[in-house]
């Protein structure tokens, strides 16, 4: 049977911290869905199909890393897609407090989902989204922290 994981995240936009942890995960799994949920309530600084665009252009020669878009439980879309590891990257102590309950809570709802924790290397530590888009709202160059295929699609 054919291992599954999903790489879920809001993606705006994907960083090479996200990268660093993709590429390390593609040797685990036969396949890897890098799922965007969508969350009505919440702003998002590029739309959801630049987010998807940006992602396949970075892994077009690749694939085992695919994309996808997903409303409501992380766990039911596991469970919709045959999948039964989540992937999850880990920067710090605070990434690592947050993270365990929803482990946790997500093993309860579902107890054939184990979530795989990979730590960042230190080098991509302090690479959030958050930041890159404060960067980037303010004119900043943006272009050493995501992958070369978003910032050329960003830039066409
Ligand atoms: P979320 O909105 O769920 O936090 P993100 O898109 O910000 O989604 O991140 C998705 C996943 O990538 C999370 O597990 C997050 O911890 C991880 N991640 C983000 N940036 C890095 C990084 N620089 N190094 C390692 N993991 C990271």
């Amino acid at each position: 049977m054919s291992k599954i994981a999903v790489f879920p995240g809001s993606f705006d936009p994907i960083t090479t911290g996200h990268i660093d942890i993709l590429q390390r995960a593609v040797p685990l799994f036969d396949e890897i869905i890098v799922a965007i949920g969508i969350n009505s309530q919440k702003k998002y600084l590029f739309s959801l199909e630049d987010r998807l665009a940006f992602i396949e252009a970075t892994f077009e020669d690749e694939p085992k890393v695919k994309t996808a878009t997903y409303k409501g439980l992380t766990v039911n879309f596991c469970k919709d897609i045959g999948a039964k590891y989540l992937v999850r990257g880990l920067r710090s102590n605070l990434d690592f407090e947050y993270e365990k309950p929803i482990a946790q809570l997500n093993s309860d709802l579902h107890n054939a989902i184990e979530t795989i924790f990979l730590i960042t290397q230190p080098q991509y530590g302090h690479i959030s989204s958050t930041i890159i888009r404060e960067i980037y709202k303010n004119d900043g160059d943006i272009s050493q922290f995501i992958p070369e295929a978003a910032w050329k699609l960003m830039n066409s």
